[in-house]
């Protein structure tokens, strides 16, 4: 019997109710691959404010860094919006990046053909996207120095950001890409401006040269604003993209929305250590419905999939869980959010029910 230990932090609004959800699933497939998730619950966000005064404590802190994986639900809502920005409730998940050393960010857009319509965008564009973006998360443009904004003599001012990027920040970055797309499908293209900014020219070099260790992974390269047309364009194209902080923020939210559909999308931060990282869905705490038990549970229950492929190597397992989803769908279920006309309407825990009987539960 295989053992890993799981941080699980619920947070605040629907987090406890989604996250349930998820780790029945995660138990489920476990013991089919003889595997045993041992999942330690703690507060964070809000609730840990309501608690012990601060949304991370010491002691989760330690739980975090001492598990194999974290599994995060979300966390704010209206009751701590006006405290003190170093005491929100959103620090936490800042202060658990950090102390975990997460500057890998995942997140794929998958469409499914039973949702096609929840898109914006024409069927035969979406049908059959696969992709995920790879965003770098600690360096670039929103940590580099100098950075600020300045009075100047004549009384105008002048605002400063820098975009800095090492040798090894790109390296350790680009490796996350090539090491995620040989357990995809074997693409990666590597977003930058290498045309105007010398620093994604730097990027480029870095990301060719580890590309040479990676032979079996087919490399491309793309500018970022044709990147952002492409992904609209002809968003089937992709398998994995990795890109710089800014160009990440920006492409993976348009990316997610090509699928149209905030509870279906799970996300995964990672970094050097096998043993850090944080598995969430992309979605908030989602005050307006939470204690209804009508939210999607199912942008957590494949945040629950990404950490047994990406943290335990558990490739079959992820799948499984998948195509369970993907089953689910078929048959009909829908949460509010996702509901269309003649589809069966459900509950948070009646996804999860039917997620679990698909897998023989
Ligand atoms: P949100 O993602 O919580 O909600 C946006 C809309 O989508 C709402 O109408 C909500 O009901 C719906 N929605 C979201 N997830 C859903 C799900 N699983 N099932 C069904 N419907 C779902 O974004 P928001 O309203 O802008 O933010 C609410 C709170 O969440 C804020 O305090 C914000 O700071 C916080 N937030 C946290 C995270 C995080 O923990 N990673 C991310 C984003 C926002």
């Amino acid at each position: 019997m295989k053992r890993f230990n799981v941080a699980v932090l619920p947070g605040d609004g629907i987090g406890p109710e989604i996250v349930g959800e998820a780790l029945k699933v995660m138990k489920a497939v476990g013991k089919k691959f003889s595997t045993e998730f041992v999942a330690a619950e703690a507060l964070v966000g809000g609730a840990s404010i309501d608690a012990y005064g601060k949304p991370l404590t010491d002691e989760v802190l330690k739980l975090a860094l001492g598990s194999d994986a974290v599994l995060l639900g979300a966390v704010g809502g209206p009751k701590w919006e006006g405290l003190d920005y170093s005491i929100r409730p959103e620090r936490a998940l800042l202060a658990l990046r950090k102390e975990l050393g997460l500057f890998a960010n995942l997140r794929p857009a998958k469409i499914y053909d039973e949702l096609i319509d929840a898109s914006t965008l024409k069927p035969e564009v979406i049908e059959g996207v696969d992709l995920l973006v790879v965003r770098e998360l600690t360096g670039g443009l929103y940590f580099g120095t100098p950075k600020g904004v300045e009075k100047l003599p004549d009384g105008t001012e002048r605002g400063v950001n820098t975009m800095v990027y090492t040798t090894p920040e790109i390296e350790r970055i680009a490796r996350v890409g090539f090491e995620v797309a040989r357990k995809r499908g074997k693409k990666l293209c590597s977003v930058d401006k290498a045309n105007v900014l010398e620093t994604t020219e730097l990027w480029r070099k870095v990301v060719i040269n580890v590309g040479k260790e990676y032979p079996d992974v087919e490399l491309s390269h793309m500018y970022v604003d044709n990147c952002s047309m492409q992904l609209i364009r002809n968003p089937r194209q992709f398998d994995v993209i990795v890109t710089e902080n800014t160009f990440g923020d920006i492409l993976s939210d348009e990316a997610s929305m090509l699928t149209g559909s905030i509870g279906m999308l799970p996300s995964a931060s990672i970094g050097s250590d096998k043993n850090r990282a944080m598995y969430e869905p992309i979605h908030g705490s989602a005050p307006d419905i939470a204690g209804k038990g009508i939210a999607n549970p199912i942008a957590t229950i494949l945040s629950a999939a990404m950490m047994l492929k990406y943290s335990f190597d558990m490739n079959e397992a992820s799948d499984l869980i998948e195509g369970a989803v993907e089953r689910v769908l078929a048959r009909g279920f829908r949460t509010a959010d996702i509901m269309q006309p003649g589809k069966t309407r459900v509950s948070c825990v009646e996804m999860g029910a039917a997620v679990l009987k698909e897998l023989g539960n």
